[in-house]
């Protein structure tokens, strides 16, 4: 008897023990899962200022960089800020002084593509799914870019994709499928854009297979472009060594996109490149800067890639403003096509101002939430507020004094 209630005493203890435990383990648990193992950042050199850009006197606005982060929505911003500089820190696009959103559905589809959103954002209409700059009925329009061209001013496109992909071509190229990125390669060429910097020399030159798609008609534009004047780059060095002097620059770093290695620029370092020829013309210039893989990171779903290209696009925007800070006369719009990735921020315990980040990814496509947009230089309170991604374009062409913007072009593509 006396035995049997010992034993059964034990029993009960060990049931507590063991509930005790489990309970313990859990509580662990709760307190240590949510964490991110984050590669190295320190290419990354944060700014000891956290207050905004200074807003600037109103004038007339001899230049404009506009910078395009694909995939990029609030929550991109501040997962990076948070993880990589703490939650009171501040990368260089937080701190441009005005402000605004915009919506971002396309003329089919609410939740859209990269062809169709930068088609609004070039020409200030809206299309249907992978059109590039063309109405839904195949009628071209003109692009920002264009029109800048027109009126004398130099232009250029920077990007980390390939040169001829999405965003990048809906500023100088007119195609029904964005796919067809041989026949954009030919379409920018002929365009005269002062300077194109990015990837994707397999579209450019035949017998290239370093990339989904491949020129294979024999023709080379690299050299069909030195012979109209272009100096042609393949290396950071190279790209480096070019004088100013050099009207027209054509810089392909990679057989596709680029992958932060080896001899290839950074954004950064193309968006300085830019930059200095394009500053060469009294007129004026229009930049396109694209941080392409913000988009790709968040089809990934992968958060070191992530901070890894929007700490690269945040330095590339440092650059520009500090050229527009120096020149007075050069407007800088950031802005986005679409978010990627649907992600959101969870902190465990949810309570507490230093507790353990963690991310959370609700798809990996696209969706339909809103964008920023951020602003500095002359005239930048013109962004503010929340308005269609047709407006960003046609507050441009406003700006620069371009009249008749946005306008349809008169052939039709087949
Ligand atoms: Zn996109």
């Amino acid at each position: 008897m006396q035995k049997c209630y010992k034993e059964n005493i034990m029993k009960k203890c060990k049931i507590l023990t063991l509930i005790t435990v489990l309970f313990l383990m859990l509580n662990v648990c709760k307190q240590t899962s949510p964490s991110i193992e984050l590669d190295d950042f320190s290419f990354y050199t944060p700014s000891q200022e956290k207050t905004p850009f200074p807003l600037v006197a109103q004038r007339t606005v001899k230049n404009v960089i506009l910078m395009i982060g694909d995939g990029m929505g609030f929550t991109q911003i501040v997962a990076t800020r948070t993880l990589v500089l703490g939650a009171q820190g501040r990368l260089t696009i937080e701190r441009l002084p005005v402000t605004g959103v915009i919506d971002n559905y396309a003329a089919d589809y609410f939740v859209s593509g990269s062809a169709a959103t930068a088609t609004s954002l070039a020409t200030g209409y809206k299309t249907i799914e992978n059109m590039v700059s063309v109405l839904p009925d195949g009628t071209p329009a003109m692009t920002i870019l264009e029109a800048a061209r027109e009126k004398n001013l130099s232009t250029g496109l920077v990007a980390t994709s390939t040169i001829t992909h999405a965003t990048p071509a809906a500023f100088a190229a007119h195609v029904t499928d964005r796919y067809s990125e041989v026949e954009i390669a030919g379409q920018l060429l002929e365009s005269r854009i002062n300077v194109l910097l990015g990837g994707g020399r397999a579209l450019f030159k035949s017998g290239i297979s370093g990339y989904k798609y491949k020129r294979t008609d024999g023709r080379d534009l690299v050299e069909e472009a030195r012979k109209a004047d272009y100096a042609y780059v393949e290396t950071k060095d190279e790209l480096m060594q070019l004088r100013a002097e050099n009207g027209h620059v054509l810089g392909l770093f990679s057989d596709g996109y680029l992958i932060n290695q080896g001899s290839e620029p950074t954004l950064a370092e193309m968006t300085d490149a830019a930059l200095e020829i394009l500053s060469q013309n009294d007129k004026g210039f229009f930049l396109m800067v694209e941080g392409s893989q913000i988009d790709w990171a968040g089809e990934d779903n992968d958060i070191n890639y992530l901070i890894r290209e929007q700490l690269h696009f945040d330095l590339a925007i440092r650059s520009a403003i500090r050229f527009a800070m120096d020149d007075e006369e050069t407007l800088v719009v950031v802005t986005a096509d679409h978010e990627t990735g649907g992600m959101f921020i969870s902190v465990e315990p949810p309570n507490q101002l230093d507790g353990k980040i963690d991310i959370q990814w609700g798809t990996d496509e696209h969706n339909g939430n809103v964008v920023p947009v951020f602003a500095y230089g002359p005239q930048a309170e013109r962004f503010m507020g929340w308005y269609d991604n047709t407006e960003i374009p046609k507050k441009i062409a406003n700006i620069l004094g371009i009249p008749d913007f946005p306008q349809k072009m008169t052939s039709k593509l087949d």
